[in-house]
């Protein structure tokens, strides 16, 4: 059975494959071009044994699971229209990267950003794009640069062996990116340190990814932001939408909080040019604040830690990564092991 028909049965609980040609031809043609980009990004990342695709589903999730063999990763259809959603907000708020083209002729889509954050397809409401061209253009770049930091974050989940070892601890055989029940203190535990392995490993891909394809696609028309920027804006707003459609209640999340997130790559995939985090003030901590500004402005969303970045947010950080070397790390580099032992031969 070929990999797109193992993908359809392994995820058709969640919506199963998208089929592309039955969409409108322009709806059909940004997700063929996210899908050549998921293609392009296997091979570059040598992960030859995985395969991507589209669930159709509305919802902003994602999963990744290994079916007859072949490692799976499933992206929610809602990602791209729900992500753009985000940054066509972000960008018709005037206030908001106010230097970059005409912004005070922008409003705010208040319909739409009363929507944000909802996972229910009927509350939804589409956001209009901004009205300078500039500005629309940025939103779109930003759009591709986090389903990609999505996609990769996913990628790292399987390359790392989260999959195996989440069945042996826990037991269960897929890993859906927001979870849809409740999780037990000990799965909250355990998955807050995968997370912060799948944002590590994650970031390095995408950043080095990202930059390649932004060379490509805004070589010839270039947007107001260098590819670092748009990379630190883009991982930022990514870890508050996944902090915004996790479930509200949870006493027990499933991610550690954005800042936490975002200190953690400013460390391990933006260290080389930028040096470690010093403090709030740190030139990397810039797309943070753009982000999370605008989030707090807008009371957005429900919900989700507002913490900000901080020294004792870094301890905490600290804390957890050395929990992950002392009591995980041994278990899990096993797996790696036998994964590219199984891979190689
Ligand atoms: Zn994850």
């Amino acid at each position: 059975m070929d990999k797109s028909s193992v993908f359809d049965i392994a995820l058709r609980r969640y919506g199963g494959r998208l089929h592309i040609p039955a969409l409108d031809s322009e709806t059909a043609q940004v997700y063929a071009a996210y899908s050549r980009y998921f293609d392009g990004a296997l091979k570059w990342a040598s992960a030859t044994n995985a395969h991507c695709d589209w669930v159709d589903n509305f919802q902003f999730n994602a999963l990744a699971t290994v079916a007859r063999g072949h490692e799976l990763i499933g992206m929610f259809s809602g990602i791209v229209i729900r992500t753009q959603q985000y940054f066509y907000c972000f960008l018709s708020d005037p206030s908001v990267l106010a230097s970059i083209g005409n912004a005070s002729s922008e409003t705010p889509n208040v319909a739409s950003l009363r929507s944000l954050g909802l996972q229910d397809p009927t509350i939804y409401a589409r956001a209009r794009a901004p009205t300078d061209p500039k500005r629309k253009n940025l939103a779109d770049a930003l759009t591709v640069c986090t389903v990609m930091c999505i996609f990769f974050h996913e990628l790292a989940h399987t390359t790392r062996c989260h999959l195996p070892f989440y069945r042996e601890v826990i037991g269960a055989t897929s890993y859906l990116e927001l979870p849809a029940t409740e999780l037990t203190p000990e799965e909250s535990r355990l998955r807050i340190l995968l997370e912060l392995d799948a944002d590590h490993f994650g970031a390095f891909n995408h950043l080095g990814f990202w930059r390649m394809l932004y060379e490509g696609l805004f070589g010839l028309s270039p947007i107001p932001l260098t590819a670092e920027e748009c990379w630190c804006i883009s991982v930022t707003m990514s870890f508050f939408i996944m902090g915004s459609f996790a479930r509200r209640s949870s006493e027990h999340p499933s991610h550690p909080p954005p800042a936490m997130r975002y200190l953690h790559l400013i460390n391990r995939a933006l260290s080389q040019e930028h040096g470690m985090y010093v403090g709030p003030h740190d030139v990397a901590t810039k797309g943070f604040k753009t982000v999370s500004d605008w989030w707090i402005s807008n009371e957005r969303p429900r919900g989700i830690r507002q913490d900000a970045l901080s020294e004792e947010m870094f301890e905490e950080l600290q804390a957890l990564l050395r929990e992950f070397e002392f009591e995980y790390w041994p278990k899990l580099e096993t797996h790696i092991i036998l994964r590219e032992k199984s891979i190689a031969g």
